[in-house]
């Protein structure tokens, strides 16, 4: 394992002028890539459990890499799953909880020990670029730490009521459910995997993990962090394998008592639809998005490039806050795309591990495929490709960044949502309509404005209908959430909770409310 240096990783802290911070990550790329193509067994209890049929979880920079090999797990494997789970729960819940608390900080401290390992695994695995691998990584470990925090701050989440007599003590409790399914996706397999699961845990919950089928090992790796630290067998466990049958078992399987889902609305909604039949548990779901940055006159037309060229491509469009449209007014159309286009062509696309790429591949075929059938259709449909617009599937999946204007804003292009780095702009001629073009979607995830003027900023402010929002912000449009400081999730068709991952109404999400009444205590 290589050595880590000690220092504090976030997103914006992250510098690619760092020697240190880049001579470690070569140091951890050389380890992961030795150790590439190994199997890994699912996690049920203290049962690692393998099976003759796997599926191999190939790298999208280069298609000829195995990364890992995983059991194609079954529904019997889920339910005995949830039966460890189930048989784990009491024990987890009855163990004082600042005793929880210490397991999951033991466990932030392993994965930052580890975060240059991690995240080299995390490169190969789903073709992040070293920084936003590290953030990733660092990203669950802050998301242990700030969960805890939260519990600990709220002192366990026991409060003392008021008393109608001097003989009668009231307290409110809030107590866990019993299991969580966590299904998460490959785009932040990390941090999405840990977050939701920490959050069921610290809660006093058990959990049950389906990792993405195109990123199973950093779910399995979290897994082992939690496991070093000192977690007992049965209150983390993980199965591996496609949605259509694991996650089938975990919707239908009366053993779970809550779900969180992190991945498109398409799943998401079929889950939320599907989780609930004979009474009521509850089910979170984290979903995709369409999100617009909108610029006006009075924008540092410099500033909005960047923030919007950042947002478009980080990680080739394939984060859930990427920005996807963007509405620009008339009267500076033109200079705002000439400067999009300009720092566009200076992006930097290859292999991500190499320290000098900025961009890598889409995560597979299917992904390529959309992002190749987008520039056809603008094409077709008289739009201008200003850049970008090639692809090469050669070795891995590399689409070019690209900037398409001139189709009518009831595009289709302008709704629905692709993941892959393709921004479409579209000319407005007032913030009314912008921000009507804004809300006029399916979706509520992230959204920017770029402008310098109040009245306007404070209309975008008060009529934006996303759970997450940003004003004049160079580092990303619409992009950059960190735990206790972005609360991250989304309204209307991107999120069904109204409580943000990352903020402090998370970890509440997983317990249900007991109101306890004792006579003569
Ligand atoms: P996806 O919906 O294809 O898959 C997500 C997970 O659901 C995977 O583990 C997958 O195996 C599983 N799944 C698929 N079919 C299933 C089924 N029938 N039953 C149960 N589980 C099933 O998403 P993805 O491609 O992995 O991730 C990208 C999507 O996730 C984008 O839409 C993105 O916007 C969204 N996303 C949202 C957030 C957020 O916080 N709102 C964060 C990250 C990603």
């Amino acid at each position: 394992m290589a050595t880590t240096p000690r220092m504090k990783i976030t997103y914006s802290t992250l510098s690619a002028d760092n020697e240190e911070l880049q001579s470690a990550f070569d140091a951890a790329l050389e380890h992961a890539r030795a150790s590439l193509g190994q199997s890994y067994p699912m996690i049920i209890g203290a049962e690692r459990r393998n099976s003759d049929r796997t599926f191999e979880d190939r790298s999208p920079i280069d298609r000829s890499l195995v990364v890992s090999r995983f059991p194609l797990g079954t529904a019997g494997d889920v339910r005995d799953a949830i039966a460890a789970a189930r048989a784990a729960y009491p024990g987890w819940r009855d163990t004082p909880w600042r005793d929880r608390l210490a397991i999951m900080r033991r466990a932030a401290e392993l994965i930052s020990e580890r975060a240059f390992d991690y995240a080299a695994l995390m490169a190969l695995e789903v073709g992040k670029n070293r920084l936003e691998a590290l953030g990733d990584v660092e990203e669950a470990a802050d998301l242990l730490r700030y969960y805890s925090d939260e519990f600990e701050k709220a002192d366990g989440f026991v409060k003392p009521m008021g008393s109608l007599s001097a003989a009668e003590k009231t307290r409110s409790v809030l107590r866990p459910y019993g299991v969580f399914a966590v299904i998460s996706p490959f785009n932040f397999p990390m941090a999405l995997a840990g977050g939701p699961a920490a959050g069921a845990m610290i809660a006093g919950n058990t959990v049950v993990l389906k990792p993405s089928s195109d990123a199973p090992l950093l779910g399995w790796k979290f897994g082992e962090a939690l496991r070093d630290a000192g977690l007992p067998d049965g209150v983390f466990n993980l199965v591996t394998g496609p949605g259509e049958t694991v996650g089938a078992e975990l919707e239908t399987n009366p053993g779970i008592d809550g779900m969180v889902f992190t991945g498109s609305y398409e799943v998401g909604m079929r889950l939320y639809r599907g989780f609930t039949q004979d009474y009521p548990r509850p089910i979170i779901t984290e979903m995709g998005g369409k999100n617009p940055a909108i610029v006006m006159p009075s924008a540092d037309l410099d500033e909005a490039a960047e923030g919007v060229m950042r947002s478009a491509f980080g990680y080739d469009g394939q984060k859930c806050s990427a920005n996807a449209r963007v509405y620009v007014h008339r009267d500076v159309a033109r200079p705002f795309i000439d400067k999009l286009v300009e720092r566009t062509r200076g992006i930097r696309t290859g292999d991500p591990t190499e320290r000098d790429n900025w961009m890598g591949p889409v995560i597979n075929q299917r992904a390529l495929d959309k992002f190749t059938d987008a520039v056809a259709t603008t094409r077709a449909d008289g739009g201008t490709i200003e850049v970008g617009g090639d692809a090469d599937a050669s070795v891995g999946y590399y689409p070019t960044p690209t900037v398409v204007s001139g189709l009518p804003l009831d595009h289709r292009l302008f709704h629905d949502e692709l993941f892959v780095p393709f921004l479409v702009v579209g000319e407005v001629d007032s913030l009314d309509q912008a921000m009507h073009e804004a809300n006029d979607t399916a979706y509520g995830l992230t959204a920017g404005i770029f402008s310098r003027n109040d009245a306007e900023i404070r209309t975008f402010l008060d009529t934006i209908q996303a759970g997450v929002v940003y004003v004049n912000r160079r580092a990303g449009a619409t992009t950059g959430a960190w735990p206790g400081i972005q609360s991250f999730g989304g309204w209307k068709g991107s999120g069904s909770s109204g409580k943000g991952g990352l903020g402090p109404y998370y970890v509440q999400q997983f317990l249900r409310e007991q109101s306890q009444t004792i006579i003569g205590e």
